[in-house]
């Protein structure tokens, strides 16, 4: 490009002269050159950015977008898992809580939601306040559930180990074997078969013949192995704790000694016809604090309600 050239009259030489520029002269231009770029630079830049932004701002727009999102998913994150320990929860009471006889979890408890808006002091003020409360909120409550659940299995844990054990000292076996026929009952005898007085049988008979082997109903210690000369001649007690014990009467020979620990199934003895008895049976009943209770009702033994009522029939068959 030609550069323009300034050209004065030279009066002293009548003839025109190329004007060269002092050093003042370009300095002066220079600096009016650059203010003006700068405000050049300014106005299309507030222009620029009113239309479009900077590139360091769309990316952090972009932060704030992903920020966003990532809210979104974790909030759906926490309702699903709210859901689950919901269900757990639901379970938990219509299961677990029922057949342990347990009180179920109310609803107000289980929802969690205490604390007030306070813990949320630090979230207030941001253009997305709303968004990190909720999530916050949500969280808190999720929290809460779960170390309810937590509490309540751990509960439910405990609750199953004591009913196991309660399981395995309570007396729910036959003491001797099936196909041995019933004999009496709980029952009023107008007269005693010895006695000839009328007195309430308290337990359950077994006829069966001598030697027949005896077995412990539920685990326990032994509380007496021997002959009290009570009527019932040599018999065996066992106390199972929780209230229960087990009376094994008209025995011929005891197998175990008093304060010695027995579990389901042990062989305690053999029946025999010792004591107040007319013939050869076990005589076996079952005491509940003191009070009398009709072992027919605790031969369980693992039988659905048809197969007891079955095994029922058939040792009652004359
Ligand atoms: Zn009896």
């Amino acid at each position: 490009m030609l550069r323009k050239r300034k050209y004065v009259f030279d009066t002293d030489n009548l003839q025109f002269m190329q004007h060269r520029r002092n050093r003042g002269e370009k300095l002066l231009r220079f600096s009016l050159l650059f203010a003006l770029s700068i405000v050049a630079t300014l106005v299309y830049s507030v222009i620029f950015h009113r239309f479009f932004g900077s590139p360091k701002e769309e990316l952090l727009q972009q932060r704030v977008d992903e920020l966003k999102l990532s809210y979104t998913l974790l909030e759906k994150q926490i309702d699903r898992s709210s859901l689950a320990v919901a269900e757990l929860r639901s379970s938990d009471n219509i299961s677990y809580r029922t057949i342990l006889d347990m009180p179920q979890i109310p609803a107000d408890i289980s929802e969690g939601g205490s604390g007030g808006t306070n813990r949320l002091a630090d979230l207030t003020g941001y253009m997305n306040s709303d968004i990190m409360m909720k999530v916050r909120l949500k969280f808190d409550n999720l929290k809460t559930q779960t170390n309810i659940q937590y509490n309540s299995l751990t509960d439910l844990t405990e609750r199953a180990t004591e009913w196991k054990e309660m399981w395995a000292h309570l007396p729910f076996i036959r003491p001797v074997n099936v196909t041995m026929r019933l004999g009496d009952g709980m029952k009023f005898r107008e007269r005693h078969p010895v006695l000839g007085s009328p007195r309430w049988h308290f337990g359950q008979d077994f006829r069966c013949p001598e030697g027949t082997e005896v077995h412990a109903t539920g685990a326990g210690i032994v509380a007496y192995a021997g002959n009290q000369r009570d009527g019932f001649g040599i018999k065996v007690v066992i106390d199972h704790g929780y209230g229960y014990r087990t009376i094994y009467g008209h025995l011929s020979e005891y197998n175990v000694r008093r304060g010695q620990k027995v579990t389901r199934g042990d062989f305690i003895g053999l029946s025999g016809n010792t004591g107040t008895s007319t013939g050869p049976h076990l005589h076996y009943q079952i005491d509940l604090f003191g009070e009398h209770v009709n072992p027919l009702w605790y031969f369980e033994d693992g039988l659905t309600e048809d197969e007891y009522f079955r095994m029922l029939d058939y040792l009652t068959k004359p």
